[in-house]
C-alpha cells in the first residue's frame, strides 16, 4: 500500500512565528509528530511519503503516486483540512483521518466524504482500520470506546519521513492525560484525567533515533503537562541526564507543565540539568474567582507570581497562557493579565479570549444554558468567543485587543525580556554541538539591525544586551532568541486588533438586525 501522509495548514497564529522563522531560514516550528507516530503504527511493508503543507505543496507525481490518503488535523487546521479530503478525492484517492479535530467533529470529516474515519488514539484504533483494509472494506468508522491505550507499546515515530531543514524544532512525546480538571480543557477529554507515560528507555531510543539522523538542537516534549506524574518524570530525567552528557548535550528542551512544578525544586533542577530551557505554564488568569469557577484550582494553591518566580531562577524560561473572558469576571481582566505579566516578566504570553471547545465540560455547561453559538470558528487568538458572555461581548473584546497591543509594545517587550532574563537561573549545561549556520549569522544581524538601529528600541536594546552579556553572560544566545520572536508579535499584534474588531463589527451588527426583527416580531403581534 503505497500511503501519502497529509499534514494541512495552520493559519496565521500566536505561535507560527512566520517572522522569526524566516530569520533562520525555517519553514515551521514543529513536525507533524502525530503523523510521524501513525507511519510506525501501520504495517511496515506499506510505503509512506509525508508532506506538511506548511512546509511545501503537494506534487501532481505525489498524488498519483498515492494509493490512501491519511490526514491528522486539530481543530485550527480545519480549513485546509476539508480541502484537502476534496482535492484527494478529486484525485481519485480514499482518504483517512484521525486527530483531535476528526475525533472531536467526526460529521465534519463525514460530510467532507472522507472514507476512513480513525478516531481516538491511533495505537488502539489504527490496527482496526489496517484489518478492515485487509478485509476489503470501502469505509468504516473506528473507536476505542473510552480504552486508553498503554503508551509503553508506542514504537519510535518514523522521524525519518521529516524533512529536518525545514523545522525549529523537533518533538517528542512522554505522556498523554493530565490529572487536573480545567472545565475548558479537551486535552483530559481526548487523553483523559489518568496520566500514561512511556519507559524511560522509549524516549532515550527515540532520541537516540533523531541523533542517528543528525538532528541537534531544540527539542519540544509535547506532552500536555509533562509532569502530570512526577514519579515517572523524575525517572526519565534521571536516565536521560547521563546520557545527555555522554552525548555533550545535543538538544535543548522545551515543554508544557502545571505551575505545581514550582513546588518540586528536584523537578526543577533535574529539568535544568538536563538541558530543558523553557516552561509553558497555564497560568490563565490571575483573578482568583475565575479559577476557581474554571475549576483550576491547583493556580490558586499558592502565589502564582511567586511560582513564576521561583521557575525562572531555577533556570527555566517561563512562558505562559493567559485567557479572558471567563464567567462573572469583572471589567479590567485585561489591564489584570498585563500587569501580572509585567510583574512576573514572562516575555511570551500567548493570551486567547475564552472559547468552548467541543465536548469539553465548559462546552457542555453553556450548552445547557443555551449559550453557545452554533458555529465553531478558527479557535485560536484571532476569533472571538464562542458563546454569550456573562459581560458585554464589546467590552471584553476591547480590553483583549488592547492588553494584547500593549503587551506586544516592542519597548516593552523588549524591557520584559530583559528583566526576565536577569532573573533566570544560569545554564548547568554546556553543549559540545555548536553549530554556527550563515543562517544564524543573518538572523542575529537582522535583529541588532531592526531592533538596535531601526527601531526607537536602539538604546534599551544595546543597554540590555550588555547587561545579560555582564549578569548572565551564558544566556546571550538565548536572550537575543526570545528578542527575534518580538518581531513575529509586532506584526501579529496588528492582525489580531484588525480580525477582532471585523468580527466584533459583523457580531454586532447581526445583534441589531435581530434585534430589529425581534421588535418587528412583538409590534405585529401587538
Ligand atoms: S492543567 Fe492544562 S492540561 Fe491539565 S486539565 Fe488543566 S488545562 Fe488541561
Amino acid at each position: 500500500m503505497r500511503v501519502l501522509l497529509l499534514y494541512p495548514l495552520f493559519p496565521k497564529s500566536f505561535w507560527s512565528f512566520e517572522k522569526a522563522l524566516e530569520l533562520v531560514d525555517r519553514k515551521a516550528m514543529l513536525p507533524p509528530l502525530g503523523l510521524a507516530t501513525v507511519a510506525a503504527i501501520l504495517p511496515q511493508d506499506w510505503e509512506f511519503k509525508l508532506v506538511d503543507r506548511n512546509v511545501r505543496g503537494i506534487s501532481e507525481a505525489e498524488w498519483e503516486w498515492a494509493e490512501l490518503v491519511v490526514l491528522s488535523a486539530m481543530i485550527v487546521q480545519k480549513e485546509d483540512f476539508l480541502h484537502l479530503i476534496r482535492e484527494a478525492k478529486q484525485h481519485g484517492k480514499r482518504v483517512a483521518v484521525g486527530g483531535p479535530y476528526p475525533t472531536a467533529l467526526p460529521q465534519e470529516a463525514q460530510a467532507a466524504r472522507a472514507d476512513y474515519l480513525i478516531l481516538d488514539e491511533g495505537e488502539m484504533t489504527l490496527p482496526l482500520f489496517v484489518e478492515a483494509v485487509q478485509r476489503g472494506e470501502p469505509q468504516g468508522i473506528f473507536r476505542s470506546n473510552g480504552d486508553k491505550p498503554d503508551v509503553t507499546t508506542t514504537p519510535i515515530p518514523r522521524f525519518d519521513l521529516l524533512e529536518f531543514d525545514a523545522y525549529d524544532s523537533m518533538s517528542v512525546q512522554f505522556s498523554r492525560g493530565c490529572p487536573f480538571q480545567c472545565e475548558f480543557c479537551d486535552i483530559i477529554v481526548l487523553y483523559g484525567r489518568k496520566p500514561r507515560t512511556k519507559d524511560p528507555g522509549q524516549i532515550l531510543a527515540e532520541l537516540e533515533r533523531l541523533y542517528e539522523l543528525g538532528w541537534q538542537g531544540a527539542i519540544f516534549m509535547v506532552d500536555d503537562n509533562f509532569i502530570g506524574n512526577k514519579r515517572n518524570v523524575k525517572r526519565l530525567l534521571k536516565e536521560l541526564k547521563p546520557w545527555m552528557a555522554e552525548h555533550g548535550y545535543p538538544f535543548r528542551f522545551n515543554t508544557e507543565a502545571s505551575v505545581d512544578l514550582a513546588q518540586d525544586q528536584e523537578l526543577m533542577d533535574l529539568m535544568v540539568e538536563c538541558n530543558f530551557t523553557a516552561v509553558f505554564l497555564g497560568i490563565e488568569t490571575p483573578d482568583e474567582s475565575s479559577l476557581m469557577l474554571t475549576q483550576k484550582f491547583q493556580n490558586t494553591r499558592d502565589s502564582l507570581s511567586d511560582a513564576v518566580d521561583s521557575i525562572t531562577r531555577s533556570g527555566l524560561r517561563v512562558m505562559a497562557g493567559f485567557i479572558i473572558g471567563f464567567d462573572g469576571e469583572a471589567a479590567g481582566a485585561g489591564d489584570r493579565i498585563v500587569r501580572f505579566v509585567e510583574q512576573t516578566t514572562i516575555p511570551v504570553a500567548l493570551f486567547s479570549m475564552l472559547q468552548a471547545l467541543p465536548d469539553t465540560a465548559l462546552w457542555h455547561r453553556l450548552e445547557k444554558e443555551g449559550r453557545l453559538y452554533s458555529r465553531l470558528t478558527g479557535m485560536n487568538q484571532t476569533t472571538l468567543m464562542n458563546f454569550v458572555p456573562t459581560r458585554p461581548l464589546e467590552e471584553i473584546a476591547h480590553e483583549y485587543v488592547e492588553a494584547f497591543w500593549e503587551l506586544y509594545d516592542p519597548l516593552c517587550y523588549l524591557e520584559r525580556t530583559y528583566r526576565h532574563f536577569r532573573r533566570l537561573g544560569a545554564p548547568k549545561c554546556s553543549s559540545s554541538h555548536r553549530k554556527v549556520s550563515w543562517a544564524s549569522i543573518r538572523a542575529l544581524l537582522t535583529i541588532c539591525w531592526r531592533q538596535g538601529v531601526v527601531r526607537k528600541t536602539r538604546w534599551k536594546f544595546w543597554l540590555n544586551l550588555l547587561g545579560v552579556l555582564y549578569h548572565n553572560p551564558r544566556v546571550w544566545e538565548h536572550y537575543l532568541s526570545v528578542c527575534a520572536l518580538g518581531e513575529h508579535f509586532l506584526e501579529y499584534r496588528q492582525i489580531v486588533r484588525d480580525q477582532i474588531e471585523t468580527q466584533l463589527a459583523e457580531h454586532l451588527a447581526t445583534q441589531a438586525v435581530r434585534e430589529t426583527q425581534v421588535d418587528a416580531m412583538t409590534a405585529i403581534a401587538r
